[in-house]
């Protein structure tokens, strides 16, 4: 008998019970309706596709815009012993053919696959003769040319839509009114049935500050909080001053941008993600599908170009329901740069042809030459080799993406590769070593055809499950055995690839699209200026966000810092406290020593609190130094 959903989340993930909404959404696909969800991050999206896809018949198929998290979701179902693969244009040839082969079989339930590898015929013409359960798309608004996350490739989906007749189900923590009605055009949704869940954040305190002295400032806040935390700056340079500042004044911080080795970012994010007392100091690089629960505060010293982005890392604070805060800091500097950045990262269209002509340059490929092979991208060294502005890169690749003159896959780690070194008896006495490692050696031998020949591509969990050990241990046994010489393991690097789709053609021969530029242009004006009106909203900064994002409310959040000031009293009583506190810690301060430490429009109350303070005989003044009585 066909099992319930609730058995289904039971059997596989342990739970009693789904969260707000979840068995709706799976019960719409069920009945094969199309379905829109709209959960926030952390809302349990992938159960919505997992637990459907698990009932019914054949593989479903998950569109998803990052290879990393791709990669990351196929191993969690793999671990609860559920059949899944990833498919990609990073993948090798015959890796790719093992993939399509499996679905044809009907041995997957699952089948991950980038929006760009729908460019391909061949595997349009698969999943067309496949069994096929049902279509999810995950971050579906990145088929927005409103959303943030536009990709271009997302608009292949379409095409597969009309092969497949299947209940489909878009998926996205973000989405604006017209982004909304952008996912239900563009993927051709019949008569969708939408779930929002709200997006409101009740345990974060949005707090808004205009500050002077931010690392100052910065260091108070996360001295008080002694847990673990995340500073966002949009600038590399500014992830390491402002962590070593931290760390010479006790705070223990560590810096990531995406300039830095895979290798040194991989250990900063792992032991940020285990610690509960460390601050990350990053760019916006830092984040896509982390989910740590107890982040105390996320602060960003500098203003992120859009609510959007803006509210997915503020987000990242408190999962775990407890009490967090989401703080921003800003100066009438920072907004004038941001406007006039603004213009100066926007690629002009010769700009953009400069791009395509360097690609060429920096892929060694000739004018008229044409390959399906994807070529490593190496974005941080690409800006370094041609001094140009990683923004200005990021947007030109877009305009040149969306022309259908480039294809670019986002960074992910390639497959780890193995070739055996060693002669069959070196390995038979190996193998008389333990029965772990001859299983291990024999697996290698009877599984990888071209083991000694060539590195082959493996899954570390493959060998794991097959010699029946975790695996770590699987991965240190390989060491070992490199280490004694007798194979190459080379671990994979995280890395884009690119290739130019069809021939290289001369950058005076390029036809952009200029529509869609100008498109992109006035979208990207105008949010930034919703992120400038967050910072002027006078009444509720929560509230603002959900009105951003359609939700309509007039509800105060009642806790962030507009809705603390507007209830003065109250305001008044907490720094007043705060105040007396700084007194006690530092013996004696200036008025303006204070100043420093409070937002730049409190100023004018700063000076009354104090002044209160010293006729009520609590404080005491000598000259310009202020003390504790
Ligand atoms: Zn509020």
């Amino acid at each position: 008998m066909m099992k319930t959903p609730l058995e289904i989340l039971h059997k596989y993930w342990g739970f009693t019970s789904f969260r707000e909404f979840q068995e709706e959404i799976i019960q719409s696909i069920l009945v094969s309706n199309d379905t829109v969800a709209l959960l926030p991050t952390g809302g349990g999206k992938s159960i919505c596709y997992q637990v459907p896809g698990l009932i019914l018949a054949g593989c479903a198929v998950v569109i998803s815009p990052l290879i990393a998290l791709m990669q990351d979701q196929v191993l969690r179902l793999k671990e609860l012993g559920i059949e899944a693969m990833a498919y990609h244009s990073g993948l090798h040839y015959l890796e790719k053919e093992s993939i399509l082969n499996q679905l044809l079989h009907n041995k997957l339930k699952f089948l991950y696959l980038s929006p760009e590898s729908l460019r391909n015929r061949k595997i349009q013409a698969h999943l067309q003769r496949a069994s096929i359960s049902m279509l999810a798309i995950d971050e579906a608004h990145c088929i927005s040319q409103w959303g943030y996350d536009f990709r271009p490739a997302y608009l292949l989906i379409h095409e597969l839509r009309s092969l497949l007749n299947v209940p489909v189900l878009a998926l996205t923590a973000t989405a604006t009114k017209e982004v909304l009605e952008d996912i239900q055009r563009e993927l051709k949704l019949n008569k969708p049935v939408i779930f929002r869940q709200s997006f409101k954040r009740s345990n974060i305190q949005f707090v808004v500050e205009e500050q002077e002295s931010k690392p100052i400032r910065l260091l108070q806040i996360l001295s008080k909080l002694k847990s673990s935390n995340l500073v966002y700056t949009r600038n590399r340079k500014n992830t390491i001053q402002l962590s070593q500042y931290l760390n010479t004044n006790q705070i223990n911080a560590a810096f990531y941008h995406a300039g830095m080795e895979a290798q040194e970012r991989a250990e900063v994010l792992s032991k940020w993600l285990k610690s509960n007392n460390e601050t990350v100091v990053c760019t916006n690089a830092f984040g896509m599908g982390i989910d740590k629960p107890n982040v105390k505060a996320v602060i960003h010293v500098d203003i992120p170009p859009s609510i959007e982005e803006y509210y997915q890392e503020a987000g990242r604070a408190g999962r775990n329901g407890e009490k967090s805060y989401a703080i921003l800091f800003h100066n009438v500097r920072d907004t004038n740069a941001m406007q006039s950045q603004l213009v100066e990262n926007f690629p002009s269209i010769q700009d953009v042809k400069l791009l395509y002509k360097n690609l060429g340059i920096y892929l060694e490929w000739a004018v008229g030459h044409s390959s399906e092979e994807m070529k490593d991208f190496d974005l941080a060294a690409f800006c370094t080799t041609f001094k140009v502005n990683a923004m200005t890169i990021i947007y030109g690749l877009k305009i040149l993406e969306q022309s259908e003159l480039i294809e670019l896959t986002d960074s992910f780690q390639s497959s780890s590769k193995i070739q055996l070194t060693s002669n069959q008896s070196i390995l038979d006495d190996y193998s008389l070593m333990s029965l772990k490692i001859q299983t291990m050696l024999d697996f290698l031998r009877r599984k990888y055809e071209n083991i000694y020949i060539t590195p082959v591509a493996i899954e570390e969990y493959d060998i794991a499950k097959y010699c029946n050990i975790s695996i770590t241990e699987a991965i240190s046994m390989l060491h070992y055995f490199k280490n004694e010489g007798i194979l190459k393991y080379i671990v994979p690097i995280t890395q884009s690839q690119l290739r130019f789709i069809g021939e290289r053609l001369r950058s005076d021969e390029l036809t952009l699209d200029i529509d869609w530029y100008n498109k992109r242009k006035q979208s990207h004006i105008k949010k930034l200026e919703g992120m400038l009106q967050y910072i002027a909203e006078k009444e509720c900064r929560q509230k603002n966000i959900l009105n951003y994002f359609g939700e309509k409310t007039s509800e105060l959040c009642g806790k962030c810092d507009l809705c603390l000031a507007n209830n003065k009293e109250n305001h008044i009583e907490t720094r007043t406290i705060e105040i007396l506190e700084l007194l006690r810690k530092n013996n004696t301060m200036t008025i303006h020593q204070i100043y420093e430490y409070f937002p730049y429009n409190q100023r004018e109350i700063i000076v009354g609190i104090v002044n209160d303070l010293l006729s009520e005989q609590k404080i005491s003044r000598n000259i310009d130094q202020l003390k504790v009585n």
